[in-house]
């Protein structure tokens, strides 16, 4: 008789899974440390970002908390393929910064045998989710949401407030125009409420 045997991470096929939260949630650190892990049992690893990440190394994945990783930049998701034939484990950092095409990718990569982990922020600092977020939160695995401290009231935090007026989605590099916050401690700058 045929028995099926239940398995907690899966064999023999691919998988994608996802990190998301706000701004200062450890996103990153906690994708460096499963890739690290991946690393340590000798998997061929590569890690992407996208260009438009000039914060600390250009050809590194960095942590606020400043661990490390070598990363391949590049500008358009598709790039990952050409990179990606040989590689065990993927890993891609900042994805609320690809194109939509990123889900596709994923899905390719995954249905390969590949796993394939990504992180980004899956809100703006309106709290409107940030694409390609939504579309990868629903084709992964597994999602892991990672949150912070409110850097107003010390609760768990799970948006990320604006400091400074802008009418730019993103304000790449400028960490010190941005904090953590709680849903209670959060607002839209006044300016822009009309929008
Ligand atoms: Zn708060």
């Amino acid at each position: 008789m045929m028995q099926f045997i239940a398995h907690q991470t899966p064999q023999d096929t691919g998988w994608i899974e996802v990190i998301c939260g706000c701004m200062f949630s450890g996103k990153t650190e906690e994708l460096i440390r499963r890739l690290r892990r991946a690393q340590i049992a000798k998997q061929d690893v590569k890690i992407f970002k996208p260009k438009i990440d000039e914060r600390y190394e250009k050809k590194k994945i960095v942590s606020h908390s400043e661990a490390s990783l070598p990363s391949i930049a590049i500008s358009k998701s598709v790039e990952i393929l050409k990179h990606s034939k040989d590689a065990d484990v993927i890993g891609i950092d900042e994805a609320q910064f690809f194109d939509d095409d990123l889900v596709e990718i994923c899905n390719h990569l995954a249905d390969e045998g590949k796993r394939v982990i990504v992180a980004g922020l899956d809100k703006d600092y309106k709290g409107v989710p940030f694409e390609p977020m939504p579309q990868l939160l629903a084709v992964a695995e597994y999602i892991s949401k990672t949150l912070a401290i409110c850097m107003n009231c010390g609760n768990p935090a799970n948006m990320t407030q604006r400091k400074v007026e802008s009418q730019e989605r993103v304000l790449v590099g400028a960490l010190d125009s941005y904090e953590a916050r709680c849903r209670k401690c959060h607002y839209i700058p006044e300016s822009e409420e009309e929008e």
